[in-house]
């Protein structure tokens, strides 16, 4: 199959005629051939974008009309639940009954939003006897978007629904190593009745089409999410023409689990937060810190249920496991797992390929036990299915534990006591906590890190201020006395 970039509502190939390759996870086969898109290709997917932002009818239509076009986004997603969730299996490697959940929340982020945008309203500040001021959001212009391969497609969602929602064309730049999804998209647009030129999609390699979109000067916002080194390289380049940013970053998040909490279900929720999603989920409860007086039979019952974790096909509706999403990164979680080792952490599940997976990118569920903070496995985002689990044993020393990475996007707290649990939540690192809960998300609430995790947030409102400028008008409702200059 051959992928195209988008623009103005045409597929067309890349200027230069360049062409990379994506491989099949799950047997390392290359399947797809996809435009490489550089500069020249992004500047002509943001003029595009750009006409559709001075001249088109997006950004001038009201709320109601956006949102109706929106609903008929989510509907024509929901009208490929089927193949959205086979391309994303078979593109990233995640189970097919996972991969199935992710087109039913792509379609609700669109829903989501089309609701939202028809409810918010805009703020008058009014000064008795004197003034009216009155602020109006206005979208902010071509937004670049630039999103990674684990979920993809409900990510880029994530980010398209409220651009769209907001007024703003915008210029999608897919991950290379999970380029299949994105390609429906054009179709379900179009299907939707989004105008030409409001929605493009340039393919190609971060460093080079990616770092084009960040550059270009006509593209005012950027909203990333992806690794805290790509972060950093793009908030550099968009210094230089002080672009609006959000980022989402990484993450290496503590699950705290406290000897009075709901062990059996706390269990669940570390197994699931860690091992779902083939553990490449920036939230992944990574880190298991287990208070000492049930630490053994906890880890002993985690490394258990790990070992149970059925790693497969992604194909296979029994799979909970899938293939890890490219060669390179299966080598650099397999590198933890040699490094984990070397450094003189416990492994107590886990750590090689299933012996009946000769080919593509399979790991077993990896428990690593007794890891203390100075091991490299605690301190960095591994992003696969690795737990570091250590013990502690009051409650200072679990929020040190907790706070002791560079990250701080989630925290998972259990415990049976509430006072604690809010004693806790304060006191963590991290944008979002989760007390005696999996990782369930509200999209009105913001979503986002602290410390190398991100900046900014996302999510209902904090979306739309995102691609929106507010706009303050001042209107003198009486003669305000002006101080009268020249006048001797
Ligand atoms: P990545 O940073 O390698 O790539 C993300 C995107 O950025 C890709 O589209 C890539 O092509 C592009 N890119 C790479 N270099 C670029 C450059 N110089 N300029 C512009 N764009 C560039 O990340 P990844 O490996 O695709 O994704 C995994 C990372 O994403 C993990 O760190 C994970 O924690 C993070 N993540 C964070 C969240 C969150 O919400 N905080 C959600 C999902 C994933």
């Amino acid at each position: 199959m051959n992928l195209e970039h988008y623009m103005d509502g045409a597929h067309v190939p890349s200027v230069s005629g360049e062409t990379f390759t994506a491989l099949a996870p799950a047997t390392n086969e290359p399947y797809l051939t996809v435009a490489a898109g550089d500069a020249a290709d992004v500047a002509a997917a943001v003029s595009a974008a750009r006409k559709a932002f001075t001249d088109g009818p997006w950004p001038r239509m009201t709320g109601e009309e956006r949102a109706a076009v929106l609903r008929a986004i989510a509907a024509a997603i929901e009208s490929r639940d089927d193949l959205l969730a086979t391309h994303e299996c078979r593109d990233t490697g995640l189970p097919i009954t996972q991969a199935r959940g992710q087109s039913r929340r792509a379609a609700h982020n669109f829903r989501f939003f089309a609701d939202l945008i028809t409810t918010l309203g805009e703020d008058v500040y009014r000064v008795a006897g004197s003034q009216l001021n009155y602020v109006v959001r206005k979208p902010i212009g071509v937004a670049g978007l630039i999103t990674p391969w684990n979920t993809p497609f409900m990510l880029e969602t994530w980010k398209l629904a409220p651009a769209l929602a907001a007024g703003c064309p915008v210029v999608l730049k897919p991950a290379e190593w999970s380029p299949l999804s994105a390609s429906l998209l054009p179709e379900i647009m179009e299907e939707a009745g989004l105008p030409p030129g409001v929605f493009n999609l340039v393919h190609g390699i971060g460093e080079e089409a990616g770092a084009a979109l960040v550059a270009h000067p006509d593209v005012p916002v950027i909203s990333f999410t992806g690794e805290t080194g790509t972060g950093r390289i793009i908030m550099r380049s968009a210094a230089d023409h002080l672009k609006t940013l959000s980022m989402e970053l990484g993450g290496k998040s503590p699950l705290v689990v406290f000897d009075d909490a709901d062990l059996d279900r706390a269990l669940d929720a570390a197994i699931f937060g860690v091992f779902s999603l083939n553990g490449e989920r920036c939230t992944a409860s990574s880190r298991v810190l287990v208070q000492d007086t049930v630490y053994d039979s906890f880890v002993a019952r985690l490394a258990q249920r790990a070992a149970r974790i059925r790693v497969g096909s992604p194909e296979d509706p029994a799979t909970e496991l899938g293939a890890l999403i490219h060669p390179d990164h299966y080598d650099r979680v397999l590198d933890y797992v040699r490094v984990g080792v070397e450094e003189g952490a416990r492994l107590a599940v886990g750590g090689s390929r299933p012996a009946s997976l000769p080919h593509g990118n399979f790991l077993e569920a990896t428990v690593f036990a007794d890891v203390t903070p100075g091991m490299r496995i605690f301190q960095e985002e591994i992003f696969g299915p690795v737990v570091c689990v250590s013990p502690f044993s009051t409650e200072t020393e679990a929020v040190e534990l907790a706070n002791a990475t560079r990250y701080g996007l989630a925290a998972y707290l259990w415990t049976g006591d509430l006072r604690r649990a809010h004693r806790m939540a304060q006191a963590i690192e991290a944008g979002m906590v989760w007390i005696n809960s999996q990782n369930v998300r509200d999209l009105r609430t913001p979503f986002g890190g602290v410390k190398a995790s991100g900046l900014g947030r996302e999510g209902g409102r904090h979306s739309i201020e995102v691609f929106t400028e507010p706009h303050v008008v001042h209107v003198a409702t009486d003669d305000l006395p002006i101080p009268r200059f020249g006048l001797v």
